[in-house]
């Protein structure tokens, strides 16, 4: 584009995310249209498709934009051309001209492309914009969910109510990804009972190119059109189904677009079918039997487990997988039987359902948990597949999760962090020597721009309550109310996570009378956030939300308790960036890792958790608060009763007074030395850019480079 014009680079920009990590460039769009860039959940194309090109002229010329767009774009020609002097040209060269091919049933990239419902996506997303900035060479594949997931309304009840909007895809920062003859790439995927097509639309991420596949064409029946509509949406047919487009589908995306990956990486089992696919290339392609296209495929894969309890893994009976994977069973010729022995611990028991997890270890050669803690768990839970080793022995091991800086840390802190940290911090941000001088950074200043970033969530929770109040008709008198909700001086706590019961949103409330004795000290204002959807089916989870929104009405907590709708990545950055504590309390040892702490952390807030998690091998006492001592009981009711306990007593005894513990100028000094301990001890670890660095010399290098295998044969 040597002779493209401002709006052309404008476009330029808005078509690949990369712009999302870029303050920067953010700031230019916002300067477009404050109102429509909000309103249109910060989706750059379609803001820029609203306007007509001397809408865009005059607002360029208005807010004196053309330098900066010029300067923005050529660092962004830079960044996509100067993958040469990257981490991974050094370190992942073996990965070399064949990419990494990381496959996931979610990506969080932006909240403007709805296409995840939790951290296992937005976790992904993260993923691949550390795997874009360290320059490893790496393509993911996806589904395209039109629908997305459900925006979350909370009715007048404090009952949630699901919305499902489907999007048009001209108005998404997506393209159609182009097969050698210039045509949108189509895949096809037989089952007993017909086939399922679907067509590849890419989305691009820095250097990155993200594929999702969509069922959304003529050629399919109206049920399977819909087939990929919503993530999560279905039942077991319909999640066999997708999980077949994605797995056997995306490799076939993947050969269609001419791409021939060195190694597989499945995050999470639901991609697990992705191998069979390779294992069927090389029988046919290079004429190998069986057994040798199995372990030359395994050889190629790395696998990530997420999920610490059994019931979690999607599980199919003889009748699905016959239905689904027949003819591919049949090319293998190993039969449905043999299909089925492949996803069985035990392949010898036919009344052993089929196991996507199951599956995915047997077809790699490395896999892993995602903390040390969910290692240990991985470890026991999956040692029926090893039988011949003891537990400790169990082939795996553990990458701590981590979280996008780029994406996470507040503008504001960027710019501090520019000062205190080494000029290159952000391309060594995952090691711990960058973060040395850290807590050289002044008190008052750690301090002051917290206080502005807290600012800044109180005027967004504002802006949502009195939305909310708008739309389910509260009167005027009670949205006026919302213009001083939330104090800037009292404590802040947030809680924002998937109601899922493991989480236990309502932990703090099960003394509730000790609850209201706290939020009742004006002396020491302490405030409570909550945020996070239900799942559409979980009626319990959907209770606990009533129940903590009735609270807000209720005389003794109204004021103090906040419920914000619709958790997004919008959302959460607001109130990762400004709330004083995190508050996590699921039952151990079920929270496999957990992020949105660590994007805490990365801020400046402190973690108050329950040493699960990435928490049980963060915490070093000094770097935020624990919640108990990490030990479990076999009774549930037990257990929580004694977090419960453990919560109220370091919220009462350590949280509070240390927080209005102040000097003269009224700063809380110790508790800023813990914020800035905990982003020296915290940010270098907990980030995607160390997390990608391990998965390319503990897993990409080996897999690429044909080194022998991790795991034993699983028969
Ligand atoms: C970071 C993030 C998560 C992950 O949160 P955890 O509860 O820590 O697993 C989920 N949802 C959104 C929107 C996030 O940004």
């Amino acid at each position: 584009m040597n002779h493209a014009t401002t709006s052309d680079k404008l476009f330029a920009l808005a078509r690949n995310y990369w712009w999302c990590w870029q303050p920067e460039v953010a700031s230019i769009f916002r300067e477009l249209d404050p109102v429509r860039w909000r309103e249109l959940d910060h989706n750059p194309v379609l803001m820029l498709k609203e306007m007509t090109a001397e809408r865009v002229d005059q607002r360029c010329r208005e807010a004196v934009l053309h330098s900066r767009i010029n300067y923005h774009y050529r660092r962004w020609q830079e960044y996509m051309n100067s993958s040469s002097n990257t981490w991974g040209a050094t370190h992942a060269g073996v990965v070399g001209a064949k990419p990494v091919a990381y496959f996931s049933a979610e990506f969080g990239v932006h909240e403007s492309l709805p296409n995840y419902s939790r951290g296992l996506g937005v976790l992904a997303g993260d993923h691949l914009k550390s795997a874009s900035d360290l320059g490893i060479p790496l393509v993911a594949c996806g589904l395209f969910y039109n629908e997305g997931y459900f925006s979350q309304q909370i009715d007048e009840h404090g009952w949630q109510r699901e919305l499902y909007a489907p999007v048009e895809n001209s108005k998404l920062p997506i393209e159609p990804a182009l097969g050698p003859d210039g045509k949108q790439v189509m895949v096809k995927v037989d089952t007993r009972a017909g086939s399922i097509h679907a067509q590849v639309w890419q989305v691009n991420v820095g250097r990155v190119r993200l594929f999702l596949l969509d069922t959304n064409v003529e050629a399919n029946s109206p049920d399977d059109r819909r087939l990929t509509a919503r993530l999560y949406g279905g039942d077991v047919r319909i999640r066999i189904r997708q999980e077949l487009v994605l797995g056997i589908g995306g490799f076939r995306a993947l050969t269609a677009l001419g791409i021939q990956p060195n190694v597989v990486h499945m995050n999470e089992g639901h991609s697990a079918f992705a191998p069979l696919e390779m294992v069927r290339m090389r029988m046919h392609d290079e004429g190998l039997s069986f057994d040798e296209a199995v372990r030359e495929t395994a050889s190629m894969c790395c696998f990530t487990t997420h999920t610490p309890v059994p019931a979690g893994h999607d599980r199919f009976d003889y009748g699905m997988i016959d239905e689904h994977l027949g003819p591919q069973a049949d090319q293998l010729g190993i039969g449905t039987v043999g299909m089925m022995g492949l996803g069985r611990v035990n392949p010898q028991d036919p009344n052993e359902p089929f196991t996507m997890t199951v599956l995915a270890f047997k077809l790699s050669r490395k896999a892993n948990a995602v903390s040390s803690l969910h290692g240990v768990v991985s470890r026991r839970m999956w040692s029926s597949l090893w039988p011949w080793r003891g537990e400790q022995e169990v082939p795996i091991g553990h990458i701590t999760n981590g979280v996008h800086l780029g994406s996470w840390l507040a503008p504001q802190l960027q710019d501090i962090y520019d000062r205190v940290l080494p000029q290159d911090w952000r391309e060594h941000s995952g090691e711990p020597d960058t973060w040395t001088n850290f807590e050289s950074l002044s008190s008052g200043e750690m301090w002051e721009t917290h206080q502005s970033l807290k600012n800044r969530l109180i005027v967004f929770c504002r802006a949502r309550m009195i939305r909310r109040g708008n739309r389910i008709g509260m009167s005027q008198a009670e949205i006026n109310e919302f213009n001083d909700a939330l104090n800037p001086e009292a404590l802040t706590i947030g809680f924002a996570r998937r109601f899922a019961p493991y989480k236990r949103a309502d932990l703090l409330l099960k003394d509730i009378e000790q609850l209201g004795r706290i939020l009742a000290d004006s002396k020491r204002p302490v405030q409570l956030i909550f945020a996070g959807k239900s799942h559409p089916a979980d009626e319990n989870g959907k209770g606990i939300l009533q129940r903590i929104y009735k609270l807000t009405q209720d005389s003794a907590f109204k004021g103090k308790i906040f419920v914000i709708e619709d958790y997004d990545m919008n959302l959460a950055r607001h109130l990762i960036q400004g709330v004083d504590v995190w508050l996590n309390n699921p039952r151990r040892p079920l929270e496999a890792s957990g992020t949105s702490g660590q994007k805490v952390a990365l801020n400046g807030g402190l973690n108050c958790s329950i040493l699960d998690g990435w928490w049980a091998e963060a915490y070093d006492g000094l770097n935020g608060f624990a919640i108990g001592n990490g030990r479990v009981h076999v009774n549930q009711d037990v257990q929580d009763d004694r977090d419960a306990k453990s919560l109220m007593k370091v919220i009462q005894d350590e949280v509070i007074p240390l927080y209005f513990d102040r000097d003269q100028d009224d700063l809380p000094m110790k508790w800023i030395a813990r914020m800035k301990h905990s982003v020296r001890t915290l940010g270098w670890r907990f980030n995607s850019d160390r997390m990608v660095m391990d998965y390319v010399l503990q897993g990409y290098v080996g897999a690429a480079g044909g080194l022998s295998c991790d795991m034993d044969r699983i028969q």
